[in-house]
Order: structure tokens, then sequence, then C-alpha cells
């Protein structure tokens, strides 16, 4: 066996056991790329081939078409001869032709986003040496008319007049079926498919202007270019930027000989998963159609049949079709061919044992001999992703850090979705069944088209069948429902990747785009009409249902505490009432990190206090007004005590402008001042005095507390109460007050004497006393630059990136999405630095402040509480920087107890 793997090179060959790559060139050879030439090292049955690799792709972009043809062509004319050897077939001869396939591969799976064209090298003449040759001139045909379509979409780029059309050469095939009254693209007869060539290359024509070309190589560099193309197409950017992939990676492009699923009786084609997508379930399963080629399998053309008895049996129990009817007309691949089914499942076990993971598959069996066309790890739900690494870790397959590693953290945040409440489930009028592709719980306003999924706040994307061009809509709406395709269609594998919802393949739904209707049965429902979708069991239901929280799940909760082993930073949470802080110690929060103090004055009993409290023009009435809010926050503060049962609680003083909580429209201003026995004029005085001309750079944060110190006094007296009577009945209390948006020592200082005399005075009203701490928020680069001399005061810093990045940047943070659209299309920014923390800035500001910080103060608690404290890459940044704890808010947690422990997992792994 040839195994020794090239250095460089524009192309890499495999099959028949040969290969040049392997299973770690994803980045050269796209992911497709590197697990063919791993089959075929391991001696699974490829069709040979040759991968172009991505750098060939980034030089297209930059020399052009014409430049990189004159450079590759002697590598492709090798890699060509190479398969011509191998399969003793002649690649654009007419009497023993070869044909090819050209596929994309990015080094991270992007299902349908890029361009593939098969049966490459038909012609008039070499479909007439075809048939001589295979003497089965319905498939000739058939290949024929295929080739056309695929060619006139991809490479000459053919699209509907308008989205209410559908497929054009759909229509021309449901033309005909018509007139010949037959149902199938199966049932069409030899004459027939000349007529579709005929039409097909008579719509190419009309639609693109130009004619399908008779060469092969030209064929063959088209299609390669166009691969090229697609990289930079519509589809492929919105999913890369919605995962993060950077532009400069390229796609590779797998040229590769064709094997045919659509040669007759004995030949089939179909996709398959080692393990269930939706459950995780250890069940092999996937669907498959006999004679077809295999995007007849993903698109839904013909409602594919299951490969396992199992999952034929499950299918037929939703469908409700009846075991007899279900042997005859819907045979599992395992019943029909049971042969080619045990090798086909001895291949899936050797595959995925070979990569420990769970694999999606696609294979074609072409005249009883099976051939495996492509494996890669397989798109999975929250669910399945946590239950298959789980599995594999009890398997023995992967060990902990691995088991760790397989999760990625933000998906977990499909677990946390909630559910249809199981009673309200019961009276459900569910309307149609389809197949529960992609599990969870989806309720909207009907829309029938992907760029409308944002006409209504929460859509449900109804589709004959998604195309990649829906792509964003499908992530815009709650939940997505298509008439045609199975388990594997390009709606189902995307919505699971998703973690959406997805209901496919309910055939009794008759979907009209024209007149955005939708019809089951007699009733019809409209643009804008409530259904619900249960993405577990496929029932569509019309109108609302309620839904529920959803719990933890016992793999979930193993994966979490496996992780808190792995790493010594903690995760706190942003919690504000009691109920959050419950929640979030549910999902394992070890403390609070930041309570935003003023979210309690918003509520109706509270406002009026706050307000009075403004409005005051005497330090002696504002104590008053602080004193009605005293026993509220007091309250509040006893509540979080509680729910965190002695973890660290960190509050926040009084941190917004205080216009925030005056009303801005004349008719409340009205009622204040009924209410306060004020004028109108005095309230709208005191209004005016507040306007500022940058609210977040102004009268806010610690400079109210200096200004208005009977506030800081007030809270200070409602933390150190609570603490003191949540002690009383026997709970541990560990408060950490903490002194917002400090900018130099003295603002901080002068704040915290405030606190500790207040502190005092409690302790000696009660004749009792609680430990706690004063820290402050390093939220003002200002602070994180003098850290050195807050740290001597100040016993712990909590970055607020939220604000830090603000200033860093100098972008409102309220006002970034104005121009964050045309940042990202020029590249000036590759994401929001809001979401994900900017390392290479505000990151110098973290390191600077937190080197600083311990320089005087070697016990200086670091935490961070901005939104950035639940984003997996900030959280490995704060892990490295050294940092106690991140916090975020409660339905983070689980996210970011993961993501510290793979932070810890990856960082300590590159120090060994
Ligand atoms: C911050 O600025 O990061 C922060 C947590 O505070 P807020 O978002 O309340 O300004
Ligand atoms: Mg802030």
């Amino acid at each position: 066996m040839e195994t020794a793997v090239k250095e460089k090179s524009r192309i890499f060959r495999f099959g028949n056991r040969t290969t040049d790559g392997s299973k770690e060139m994803k980045n050269l050879l796209g992911g497709k790329g590197a697990n063919l030439a791993e089959m075929s090292r391991i001696g699974i049955p490829v069709p040979p081939g040759f991968t172009i690799t991505t750098e060939v792709c980034t030089e297209y972009h930059q020399i052009g078409k014409e430049a990189l043809i004159e450079k590759l062509r002697p590598d492709v004319e090798e890699g060509v001869k190479y398969v011509e050897k191998i399969m003793g077939k002649t690649y654009g001869d007419s009497e023993n032709p070869l044909l090819l396939s050209v596929r994309s591969g990015a080094r991270k799976s992007m299902p349908g986003m890029m361009d593939t064209v098969l049966n490459l090298g038909l012609n008039d003449e070499v479909v007439e040496g075809l048939v001589k040759k295979t003497n089965n001139e319905r498939f000739v045909w058939d290949s024929y008319r295929r080739f056309i379509q695929m060619y006139g979409s991809v490479v000459l780029g053919m699209k509907p007049d308008t989205k209410e059309d559908t497929d054009i050469f759909e229509e021309i095939m449901d033309d005909l079926k018509e007139r010949r009254k037959i149902k199938l693209d199966t049932e069409f007869s030899v004459e027939d498919l000349k007529e579709l060539v005929v039409a097909f290359r008579k719509i190419v024509k009309q639609r693109t202007g130009k004619n399908i070309p008779s060469d092969p190589w030209e064929q063959l560099w088209d299609a390669t270019m166009a691969v090229f193309d697609s990289w930079n197409g519509n589809r492929a950017l919105y999913y890369r930027k919605m995962h993060g992939y950077p532009s400069d990676w390229g796609t590779a492009v797998n040229v590769q000989a064709m094997v045919f699923g659509n040669m007759g009786d004995n030949s089939a084609t179909g996709v398959c998963f080692t393990r269930d997508a939706g459950s995780g379930e250890n069940v092999f399963n996937g669907e498959y159609l006999m004679n077809a080629q295999g995007e007849d399998v993903v698109a839904g053309v013909r409602t594919p049949q299951q490969i396992t008895k199992l999952g034929s049996k499950r299918w037929a129990e939703l469908a409700r079709i009846d075991e007899k009817e279900r042997r005859e007309k819907y045979p599992s691949l395992e019943e029909l061919l049971p042969d080619l089914y045990a090798e086909l499942n001895e291949y899936q076990k050797k595959i995925e044992t070979h990569y420990r993971d769970m694999q999606d598959m696609e294979f074609t069996i072409q005249e009883g001999r099976l051939w495996i066309l492509q494996t890669r790890d397989g798109k999975r739900t929250g669910t399945a992703m946590i239950k298959i690494a789980v599995d594999l870790l009890k398997e023995g397959l992967i060990d902990k850090k691995e088991a760790i590693m397989r999760i990625e953290p933000m998906k977990l945040d499909e677990l946390l979705h909630p559910v249809f409440d199981p009673r309200a489930l019961e009276n459900a009028h569910v309307i149609a069944q389809g197949l529960p592709a992609s599990p969870g719980a989806a309720t909207g306003q009907i829309v029938f088209f992907a760029d409308e999924a944002d006409k209504f706040k929460n859509s449900i994307l109804v589709r004959i069948e998604t195309s990649p061009e829906d792509l964003e809509g499908m992530n815009i709406a709650r939940g997505i429902l298509t008439a045609r395709g199975g388990m594997t269609s390009h709606a189902a594998v995307v919505a699971r990747g998703m973690g959406k919802c997805c209901v496919s393949g309910a055939g009794a739904l008759n979907i009209d785009y024209k007149k955005r209707e939708m019809k089951v049965g007699d009733k019809e429902y409209h643009e804008g009409d409530w259904i619900s979708l249960n993405g577990s069991t496929g029932n569509i239901i019309e109108g609302k249902v309620a839904t529920v929280e959803p719990e933890l799940s016992d793999d979930l909760a193993e994966i979490l505490e496996l992780s808190d082993a792995f790493s010594s930073m903690k995760v706190r949470t942003n919690a504000d009432t009691p109920n959050d802080a419950i929640a979030a110690r549910n999902f394992g929060a070890r403390g609070i990190g930041l309570t935003r103090t003023e979210h309690m004055f918003f509520g109706q009993d509270r406002i009026r206090a706050m307000r009075e409290m403004i409005l005051a023009d005497t330090r002696n009435g504002r104590r008053r007004a602080l004193r009605e809010l005293l026993p509220m926050q007091r309250g509040d503060f006893e509540g979080i005590f509680e729910a965190m049962q002695g973890f660290p609680v960190t509050i926040r003083l009084l941190d917004p402008p205080l216009h925030e909580f005056v009303p801005h429209e004349l008719a409340h201003q009205k009622e204040l001042a009924k209410d306060m026995h004020i004028s109108v004029k005095a309230v709208k005085n005191k209004v005016d005095e507040l306007k500022e001309f940058n609210p977040m750079l102004g009268h806010r944060g610690c400079r109210l507390g200096n200004t208005y110190p009977e506030i800081t006094e007030m809270q200070t007296r409602a933390i150190i109460e609570a603490a003191l009577n949540v002690k009383e009945k026997g709970v541990e209390v560990k408060p950490e007050i903490m002194v917002p948006l400090v900018g130099t020592l003295k603002e901080f200082t002068l704040q915290e004497q405030v606190i500790r005399n207040t502190a005092r005075k409690v302790f000696s009203e009660r004749n009792d006393r609680v430990e706690f701490l004063v820290g402050t928020m390093i939220e003002i680069p200002r602070a994180a630059l003098t850290a050195d001399k807050i740290a001597v005061h100040a016993e712990f810093f909590s970055f607020g990136t939220n604000d830090l990045t603000q200033m860093v940047f100098g972008y409102s943070r309220d006002d970034v999405g104005k121009f964050l659209p045309v940042y990202y299309e020029k590249g000036i920014l590759s994401n929001d630095p809001f979401e994900s923390l900017d390392q290479e800035g505000v990151g110098q500001l973290i390191r600077t402040g937190i080197e600083k910080g311990r320089s005087t103060n070697p016990k200086l608690k670091i935490g961070i509480c901005g939104e950035h404290g639940g984003e997996p890459s900030s959280i490995e940044f704060c892990y490295r920087v050294g940092m106690d704890y991140v916090s975020c808010s409660p339905f983070r947690v689980p996210i970011a107890r993961v993501a510290s422990a793979q932070a810890a997992i990856k960082n300590k792994e590159a120090t060994v």
C-alpha cells in the first residue's frame, strides 16, 4: 500500500487503497478530501480521484481563471490519468468513457453551501458510446438530463425568475409526469428522458444565453472554477459569518470517478449516520433510494426509504403505514439487499471506530457493488452532542478530556430552550404529521419565503423543500416545516446543525407559493397564521402551544460535573432577582458576579420612591425617599443570599444615569406631578436638568455615589442588614460590595469609606457582624492603567468589559448596530467586539489591569462580569490571563462551565 504523504503539491490522489493524503490534512485538502484519503488508506472502497487543494482556491482568487488553469493543467491531467488507469476508462472517450464528479470541500463541513457538479464528461457522442457500452439506455439519458440540470444551475448560474417560481427543471418534469400520467421520475421512459434533455438544454440557453459545452475538458475546468467561485457565493459567505470561519480558508475541489446509483434495480444511493443525529442514540440509521443519484435523497425529490429494519418500522409507525404495506412498498435496505447492508454496516462500524466520532456517510451501490463516497463528523443537535460524547466515553473510545472537548459550548443553549408544556399538548389539534427531523418546540406565524422570515417576531418557515439559499431565513425562523424530504434532506441536516426545530416530509401539505397558502385536506392556512411544530414527534399543530422550561438531562449533568473538575476558574452568574439566582444555582453557578441593583428599582411599586428621591432637592428629601426603598432592596438581597447558600454574592451600587428613571413623555410627567403633589413644570425642569449629551459618559456609576453618598449609604445598609438577617437563619453569607465606573483612586476610596462606615454602624446597631469585601469594577481604561494604585484598597476587581469595550473602541454600545454590518462587509471588523472580547486591544488593558493589580495586592480576587463572561473564546482569554472567575447570565452558566474546562484543557496541554 502506498501511504507516503506528499509535502507540497497542488493535487493529492486517493482510491484503490493508494493515497497521498490523510485525515489530518483538512486545512489543505478540506474535510471531504482528507477523509477520502483516509478512507482509502484504511481500505474502505472509495471511487478513485484527486483533491485540488484549498491553497489553489486562494491562488485562483488572486490570479484568476486563465492563469490558474495554465499552472494547474499538468497536475490535473496527471490526476485524471491516475483515475483513468484505476477505472480502466478514458475521460472524454466516446467508446469507453470515464465520467467525473467535481465536489467542493472546505476544512469544516458546510453542508450544501458550496457547489457540486456530477456526470462531467457527457456529450452527444459520449452518450451514444455509453449506451452501446452499458446497454442501459435509460440510465445514460437519465444521467444526461441530470448533468444538464446541474451544469445549467451551478456552472452557468441559472436561477428561477421570481422567488414564487419553483425550480424550472422540476416544473418541466412535473409537467411531463402529468402528461404521461406517472408519479415518479423512475417511471420516465427513455423517450421521455430524451425529451427532457432537449427541453432542459433549451431552457438553459434561454435563461443564460449559453450552451452546455460539449468538450469534456472545458466542462471539467469550468465546473472546477465554479466550485472555487461558490466559496465566495452568498450562501457560503453567510454560513462562514454564522460560524466565524475566515474567508482565507478557501475550498478544496474533489475530482472523482463517478459511480452510479441510477443504473437500475441493483443500484441505489443513500446517506447514513452511525448514530442518531437527533437524539444521539447509538443506532445506525439512514435513508436510501433505489435507482437514483445522490442529490435525489438530499433534495427530497422522492421520499427515501430507511436503511435499517428498525428505522423503517419507526418511520412507518409515524407515517401510519401498516407493516404489510411497509414491507412491500418501503422495504429497508437491510431487508431488500441483506448482503450489501451487511457490508455497509461493517464499514460504518469500522469508520466510526477509526474516527472515534459519529459519522455522516454517503454511499452508492452500482450494479451490486458498494462504494463509500464520503464520510464526515455528523452534524447533530445539542442533545445528540451530549449523549454521543458521554456514550463514547463510556464505550472507552474517548477519554474525559476528549469528551469535554467534543462539546460545542454554544450548542448547549439548545438544551435550555423551552419545550412544549405536556398539558397543553393534550388538547392540541394536530393537523398533519411529518418526520421528526430536528427536535424542539416551535410556535410561530407562517412564512413561505426564507427572505421573509423576519416578517414576524416568531415565524415558521414553510417550504416544499429548502435549499442552501434559504439558510439565513432558516436561522431567523423559529422552526422549519417542509412538505418533501426525509431525515437527511437539506432542511433536516441544516436544522439539526443549527439546533432548530424542524419537521420534514409532511406529504399532506399542499403548498402554493404564488397564493402564499398551505392546504391540509380542505383547510387552508395563510401567511401569518399561527402553527406549532413538535420536532421530536413530527406533529404539526394548529395555533399556539404553551411552553415550559426544560430540565437538565443526566448526560448534560455528567458533562458539566466532569467540566468542573478540570478548571480552577469558577463560573458565577449575573442575577438581579432571587428567581434568577435560583435558576443560575440550578445550572451550577458558584456565586454571583454581578447584581445590578438598579433593576430592582424599575418595579411598579419601587419606581415611585426612586423618582421621589430623584426629584428631591435636598439631602433630607432624598434620605426620606431612600428610606422607603431600603426595605425593598433588603428583601431582594435576602432572597439572593439565601439562593446562593454561602457562595459569594457581588452587589453593585447604583450605576445608570438618573434620567433613565424619570418619565420623558408629557402625559407621564403630568401623572408624576399629580402623584408627588408638585407642579408639572417642576417635573419637567428636573427631567431637563438630567438630560445629558453623552449619558453613558455622564453622571453615572460612582459619580452618583460620590455626589449623593446617601444612596451608597442606603444600599450598603440594605446589603449588610440583609446579610445579617440571612446569617441569623443559619445560612452562610459572603457579600461583596462593588463600586461601579471607577476611574481614579479617590473615586473608589471615598465610596469605600462610606461603605465601611455604614457597615460599622449597622454592626454596632445589631451587635453582630459578617465578613464582606469591598471592590470595584474595572471598566474605564484609566482604572486598568492605574490598577496598582486602586488594588491597594480594593479587595476585588471585576472587569466590566461592556463599558471597557465601549470606551476602548469609542463605539457607543447602544449604537454599534448601525455601522457593524458595513464594518463586516469591508473587513474592518470580523465580529462584534461587544459579543466576543477584542483580545488584541481591550485584552491588553485587561492584562495590564491584572498584572498591576496583583503587583500591589497578590490576594486580589479577579473576575469578569461583562457579556463576554458567557462567550467561549472570551472565557478562554479570561483563563489565560489568570482570572479567578467569569460571570454570565444564568442560561449561559452551563456554556461557561464547559468553556472554562476546555480553556484549562487546551492551555495546560499547550504548556506540557
Ligand atoms: C459592563 O460594563 O461590562 C457591566 C457589566 O456593566 P453594565 O453592562 O451594567 O454597564
Ligand atoms: Mg458597566
